[in-house]
């Protein structure tokens, strides 16, 4: 085993948080490296911050919850453990990438449920955080898990076989979930359910004016909720609120009169076909929905501005937009890059009146901040949107750090106040996210939890509340 790297970093955060100090880092590659570096830090009594690609931008990156531990990179422990194309399951280690991952199901049934971030971030770590996928929320894609407990054991969930192999859910409880936006273990691996291939991806995508936001969310609600026969996620988004005055910054391109609808329809040609009718027909009250195109995402070609989005839409995973968005030429750049980026991730509803309402008191706190925000909405379900507030900044304009991070805490504040609980936090929200949405007795029973399996709170401190 390696010995620990006894200095005391900072370690660098895109995202312009306070900065944690760490006692050292250690980079694991087996199983049996995992269990040994646990049993070792247990009686050294060093606290554990397990990261997979260490890529949460927006979130804190790699920096863990609390100062002075050993941060735990398992970016190396990066083996595809097993592939089944016939029930189309993966179990893969932290380390796998969305590329490795996506290269080894080219030609085959399958598809990665494949995020907008980098193609280098883990499938693993953003579903534990419970990340958007393309097609679908991540959490959706976990089956089962192999964890490390604090004493060292391992554990399987879900399913997933001590041999790595994955049958689907057995009998008796299934604690997978307990693992995800939680610090009960180690994730040493995953088993990801993985997304059929279709005959055709339709990619629907149109620039509507600003004041059809309501009203268009409306009528994508309602034609999810009356069967869309195709597959996929759609999203509004690219909807920016800016100050009118103040050195604001937004990735090019953003048109503040304008918003998006876009996302895939999979299946084959006849569903695909069907799901557009529906779609047109939902949005005929919707100014500007006329104008909306469902390409065929195998004929974009490079160099059209949906390329991207294209790919992502077929199941491959790439950087073109993450780098766009942050101003830089690889996504190693961007923890010290010029863009500084927060996220904030409330629960949406996708009703008019109260959108319009929410939307202006974000404007409210965007003008108090002179900063601007861009507002996704990313239709997971029939009930509500996943929000997605994204804040870029100047990271060498001395006070626009701090302006950004007033306009996410009071964000937080007045989003939740309308109502909108926080599905996804950061490393300085996330204790009072969880207390404000939980109840005591609730939050005695997570306690009882963690203190059952880790007693003196040896693993990623503060992680989710915890
Ligand atoms: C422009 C842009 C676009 C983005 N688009 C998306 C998007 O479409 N969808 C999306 O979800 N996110 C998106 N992100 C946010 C982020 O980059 C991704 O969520 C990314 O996948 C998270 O980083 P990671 O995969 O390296 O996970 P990590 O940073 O490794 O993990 C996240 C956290 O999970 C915990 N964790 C990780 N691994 C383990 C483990 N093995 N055991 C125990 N705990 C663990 C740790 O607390 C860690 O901090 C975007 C960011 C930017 C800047």
């Amino acid at each position: 085993m390696q010995e620990l790297t006894r200095v005391e970093l900072m370690p660098r955060d895109v995202g312009g948080h306070q900065p944690r100090s760490i006692e050292g880092t250690e980079t694991p590659r087996t199983l049996d490296e995992v269990r040994a570096l646990v049993r070792r830090a247990m009686t050294t009594r060093r606290r554990l911050y397990p990261i997979s690609t260490g890529r949460n931008w927006g979130m804190g990156s790699a920096m863990p919850v609390t100062d002075d531990n050993v941060v735990v990179d398992l970016s190396g422990m990066n083996r595809i453990r097993s592939l089944d194309l016939e029930a189309g399951y993966a179990v893969i280690e932290p380390g796998v990438t969305q590329a490795q991952l996506a290269a080894v199901l080219r030609d085959t049934p399958w598809m990665l449920n494949v995020t907008n971030s980098c193609a280098d971030t883990s499938v693993v770590g953003n579903a534990l955080d419970r990340g958007d996928g393309t097609f679908r929320s991540r959490v959706h894609d976990v089956a089962g898990l192999e964890a490390v407990l604090a004493d060292g054991s391992v554990v399987t969930t879900g399913g997933l076989d001590p041999a790595g192999r994955y049958h689907g859910r057995v009998a008796g409880p299934d604690l997978t979930p307990a693992f995800v936006q939680h610090n009960l273990g180690i994730v040493t691996a995953m088993a990801v359910a993985l997304v059929p291939r279709p005959q055709t991806v339709g990619f629907v995508h149109g620039r509507i004016p600003r004041h059809q936001v309501g009203l268009a969310l409306d009528a994508i609600a309602g034609f999810l909720r009356r069967g869309n026969p195709a597959d996929g996620m759609l999203r509004v988004r690219e909807m920016a609120l800016v100050p009118s005055h103040g050195d604001w910054l937004l990735p090019a391109g953003m048109d503040p009169g304008l918003f998006t609808i876009m996302g895939p329809l999979l299946g084959t040609d006849a569903a695909v076909e069907l799901a557009e009718e529906l779609l047109r027909k939902a949005l005929v009250e919707v100014e500007g929905a006329e104008a909306l195109r469902v390409v065929n995402a195998a004929e974009v070609l490079p160099g059209d501005p949906l390329y991207a989005r294209a790919l992502m839409a077929q199941g491959i995973p790439t950087c073109l937009g993450v780098r766009n968005a942050l101003r830089v030429a690889s996504c190693d750049q961007i923890d010290q890059g010029p863009t500084g980026f927060l996220a904030l991730m409330p629960l949406m509803p996708t009703n008019a009146r109260k959108t319009e309402q929410i939307l202006a008191a974000l404007q409210a706190a965007v003008e108090a901040h002179t900063t601007a925000l861009l507002v996704e909405w990313n239709l997971v379900s029939k009930h509500l949107a996943n929000g997605v507030i994204q804040i870029f900044f100047e990271r060498g304009v001395p006070d626009a750090a701090h302006r950004a991070h007033q306009l996410r805490n009071d964000g937080n504040c007045l989003l939740r106040s309308h109502g909108c609980a926080i599905y996804r936090s950061d490393i300085d929200h996330a204790a009072a996210d969880v207390w404000s949405e939980t109840s005591t007795a609730s939050l005695g029973m997570l306690h009882r939890l963690k203190t059952a399996l880790d007693p003196d709170g040896m693993l990623s401190p503060g992680r989710y509340g915890a």
